[in-house]
């Protein structure tokens, strides 16, 4: 199965996604991730990437279209995935289009999780994480508050929030999304590929609604 999941920031794709992978056996693919952790090995793609994450700005398609395809350059490449943040704009929709079909890998739904602005901004406001390697739990000061204010249950670290959760970042993030990434949705919806559900609630229902979608 190969699936791309599109949305507002803070729709709860990266969650979703990371569910999805680990219950059907996908590859998850999330640019937001791919490029923190370029910033923090400070490659030159993350150099170049820097200014753009922190102020909630795209990065450079060219940047982000060659950090996919070259994925899908590998011998190793993901048959079966699960694409999170990306594509985000038309012409990484065309780039995709044209990377996969390369590798005669066509994609099997597109699922728009739909979540309205006022919620997206009190939810991703009050999004914390973790940022020790290998745990990187995720807590909410509203929904899933960590036991002891500002400290991860799991290993004790002292929880960070990421710097383009701020709430004047996530208004600008969702102006950027709803100029760039909104004409997706048509795009998707007239090749037959878009499926959209309501991604407010409860996790695990969301889950069971993403999955009812891929299968019709
Ligand atoms: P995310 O974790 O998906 O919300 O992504 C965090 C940030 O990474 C975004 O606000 C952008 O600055 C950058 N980013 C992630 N994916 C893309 C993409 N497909 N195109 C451009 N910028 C991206």
């Amino acid at each position: 199965m190969r699936i791309i999941l599109i949305g507002p920031p803070g729709c709860g794709k990266g969650t979703q996604a990371k569910l999805l992978c680990k219950r059907m056996k996908l590859e998850h693919i999330g640019t937001g991730d791919l490029l923190r952790e370029a910033i923090r090995n400070e490659t030159s793609v993350g150099r170049r990437a820097k200014p753009f994450v922190e102020t909630g700005n795209l990065v450079p398609d060219e940047l982000v279209n060659d950090l996919v395809s070259e994925r899908f350059q590998r011998e190793d490449r993901p048959k079966n995935f699960v694409l999170d943040g990306y594509p985000r704009t038309l012409m990484q929709a065309k780039s995709l289009d044209a990377v996969l079909s390369g590798c005669h890998l066509p994609l099997s739904s597109v699922v728009l999780l739909d979540v309205c602005d006022t919620e997206i901004i009190k939810r991703v406001t009050g999004r914390w994480s973790c940022p020790k390697l290998g745990c990187k739990a995720t807590y909410h000061s509203l929904s899933n508050p960590s036991k002891v204010q500002g400290i991860c249950d799991d290993c004790k670290t002292a929880l960070v929030q990421r710097e383009d959760d701020h709430v004047e970042t996530v208004k600008s993030r969702l102006t950027v999304y709803h100029k760039d990434t909104v004409p997706l949705i048509p795009y998707y919806n007239d090749n037959g590929l878009l499926k959209k559900i309501h991604g407010t609630g409860d996790i695990e229902q969301i889950y069971q609604a993403l999955v009812t979608a891929l299968s019709v």
